[in-house]
């Protein structure tokens, strides 16, 4: 493992010696950080989450000159603590780095896999999809996490830190305590009764039967002695040890409280299949948008292949001289577009052969482009299209056999963005899935386990389904962490929680910055509409109009909590100053940070 690339000789020297980096067992007075600014402005490094402790870290790490990509483990390892209800080691994600240097984008594909006890037919039971519900809080829906993987392989390869040192500040929060707030207490209010039907999911989240109160501390000593493990003994603790077998027992035996009625799947996961799991080096999704070029995740993510065939095919509308409404319009008719194309042929590359060259390629979105009409709204689900490399650009019913065989251009659930002072960027979207995602807690170690695997289908929705389960599979996701570079350096990082409505977050976000001339802070804040190729939009309240009705937009508020997306973004201002930028208001408001404020 290489540790020793720090600027500062003298630093590096202090770091071995452990003196400049807080250890669990420092004694020093006990500062929670609960102030939340969704928005910062300066230099030297730059963090945005939806939360202060885990934006502290970030910036903590930073200070200390550490890179992007330590300030990022160590933010989602405090996000593990801090938000443990989306994000932490049970689960799986995405990450993004831009590396300075040499300008190169990297990603991380650290997605949950499907044991390999998994059949296609495992979420059906004679012949017909089993209950949604019943498999959200299951050990079946439990896929082999990806999280710690990750964070290892990122640091491998790119950061200055140890495990243990990345670990450090959340296994701190851990363990002195965070300040509970409004949406810790909800996602527990939530998620009561089934987290009740967990011994140890009960012991954790509702100490002496209760849910913890608003402005009260709340402690994860079992996650913090977790954390300290696995910075003591490493990943293969985890993927090859003990607390691996803690894992496999614990999937294939819930540990369902007595006298509950609630039945509870088991899982097939084997100890053979954390042995076998590995985080995935994959090659960017890529492509150019009005002088830029946009980065995101490739498939096993439908992120970077959805957003960007949707970017596309809206760079062939001049959108910033349209008025909002026919923006807006022609954002929600490319997303549906986009989104058809997504259901028909995206899933896990290693099982399915996925075209992601043509449904990124310009003549595809040429040809989807004629589909929209500027003066009324399709009606959904529209088809998929055909990426075949036989396109129709001129919308004239005829294979334009110039352009045909696609463009030559590079291919290529919380969020969180990190940017240090040399320039190296991080946009990373993690999960455990659904809010408390399996609902099931490893005994004694203060995590919840996924329950990712839900994000398969069931049963087959589309001829040839591309996201079926199968042993080793990896579910579709829609997480889209994105960096976006102006010449070769960075421009903006942003990524949302949010599912599928991820894709479209971002989507309008870029839309709502490049070509309408929101500031980032403003597009992050904006009303959101989701259209993901379905008969209703789902749309925020504010972002409704009686012009987009009457184009023949049918729109609904989103389920529970009524808000879409809380996403977090930077973005690279003139003469190195940074904006961070966190959500404002959705999930009860993010935290963006900066180094040096000036
Ligand atoms: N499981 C979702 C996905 O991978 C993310 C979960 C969420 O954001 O709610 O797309």
């Amino acid at each position: 493992m290489r540790r020793s690339r720090l600027a500062l000789p003298a630093l590096a020297l202090l770091l071995c010696a452990g003196l400049v980096w807080p250890t669990a067992s420092s004694a020093s007075p006990v500062t929670r950080h609960t102030a939340k600014k969704p928005t910062a402005v300066g230099r030297g490094g730059a963090v945005a989450t939806v939360d202060p402790e885990a934006t502290h870290a970030g910036l903590d790490v930073l200070r200390r000159g550490g890179n992007a990509v330590d300030a990022a483990v160590a933010a989602a390892a405090t996000l593990g603590v801090t938000e443990p209800f989306s994000a932490g080691i049970g689960g799986g994600g995405y990450l993004v780095y831009y590396r300075a240097r040499d300008r190169r984008v990297f990603t991380l594909d650290g997605r949950e896999t499907a044991p390999a006890a998994m059949t296609a037919t495992a979420f059906q039971e004679n012949g017909k999809p089993i209950d949604f519900n019943e498999a959200v809080t299951s050990g079946l829906s439990v896929g082999v996490p990806g999280t710690l993987a990750t964070w290892q392989r990122a640091l491998d390869r790119w950061g200055t830190l140890s495990l243990k040192q990345a670990l450090a500040p959340g296994r701190q929060v851990a363990r002195r305590g965070f300040v509970v707030d409004t949406t810790f207490r909800q996602q527990i209010l939530d998620n009561q009764a089934r987290f009740a039907d967990f011994t140890s999911t009960r012991s954790l989240y509702l100490p002496r039967g209760t849910v913890p109160a608003v402005g009260s501390v709340f402690r994860n000593p079992a996650l913090a002695r977790t954390y300290a493990r696995l910075g003591a003994r490493g990943p293969d603790w985890f993927y090859r040890g003990r607390l691996g077998e803690r894992i496999v027992t614990t999937v294939r035996n819930p540990p369902v409280r007595p006298g509950s009625t609630r039945p509870v799947r088991k899982g097939r996961m084997r100890a053979g299949d954390l042995r076998a799991y590995r985080v995935i080096d994959r090659v960017p999704t890529s492509i150019g948008y009005r002088g830029l070029r946009v980065f995101g995740m490739a498939p096993s993510s439908s992120g970077g292949t959805t957003v960007g065939e949707a970017l596309n095919i809206l760079k062939r509308s001049p959108l910033s001289t349209l008025g909002r409404t026919q923006a807006m319009h022609r954002y929600l008719e490319a997303s549906a577009l986009a989104f058809a194309d997504r259901n028909s042929y995206v899933g896990d590359p290693a099982f399915v052969p996925v075209p992601q060259r043509a449904l990124l390629s310009d003549g595809f979105a040429a040809e989807r482009s004629c589909a929209i009409n500027p003066a009324r709204a399709a009606v959904k689900p529209v088809p998929a299209g055909a990426p075949d490399g036989r396109y129709d650009t001129n919308c004239d019913g005829k294979v334009d056999t110039r352009t045909a065989g696609g463009d030559q251009e590079g291919l290529s659930t919380t969020h969180l963005v990190t940017a240090d002072r040399f320039g190296n960027v991080v946009s990373y979207t993690l999960t455990i899935e659904q809010t408390g995602g399996s609902g099931i807690v490893v005994p004694g170690a203060g995590f919840l386990l996924n329950n990712e695997l839900t994000d398969f289908n069931f049963a087959a929705t589309v001829p040839q389904d591309p996201n079926l389960p199968a042993p080793g599979k990896r579910p579709r996701s829609s997480m889209s962490p994105t960096i976006v570079l102006k010449h070769g350096k960075p421009f903006l990082a942003v990524g949302s929680p949010g599912g599928s409505t991820i894709i479209t977050t971002v989507l309008q976000v870029l839309v709502d910055r490049i070509d309408l001339g929101l500031t980032l802070p403003q597009a992050i804040a904006d009303p959101r509409a989701s259209q993901r190729n379905t008969a209703t939009v789902q749309a925020e309240p504010a972002f409704v109009t009686a012009g987009l009705a009457a184009l023949g937009h049918t729109f609904v508020p989103p389920p529970a909590p009524g808000e879409i997306g809380a996403a977090a973004g930077i973005e690279f201002l003139k003469n190195g100053r940074l904006l961070a930028a966190a959500e404002p208001v959705r999930r009860g408001g993010g935290s963006a940070g900066v180094v040096r404020r000036h």
